[in-house]
């Protein structure tokens, strides 16, 4: 499974492991990171491509928003 071209520009929330505070960027965003900076708890966050590919699927057209 790939990382769909037309959710680019999907806003879509990834909730820390952490803290659980949502970071909401665009899919291209999170496409284009490996890792990132969680403001609120101060973790650094994986994205691996496992969970891309988890967060991508949350956000595909059918899915409920898990906001
Ligand atoms: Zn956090």
């Amino acid at each position: 499974m790939s990382l769909p071209v037309h959710l680019n520009h999907v806003m879509m929330t990834h909730r820390c492991p952490q803290c659980r505070v949502g970071l909401a960027r665009s899919g291209l965003w999170f496409r284009s990171i490996r890792a990132y900076h969680c403001a609120p708890c101060g973790a650094v966050v994986p994205m691996g491509y496992v969970e891309k590919v988890a967060l991508f699927a949350l956000h595909a057209p059918g899915k409920k928003n898990p906001a």
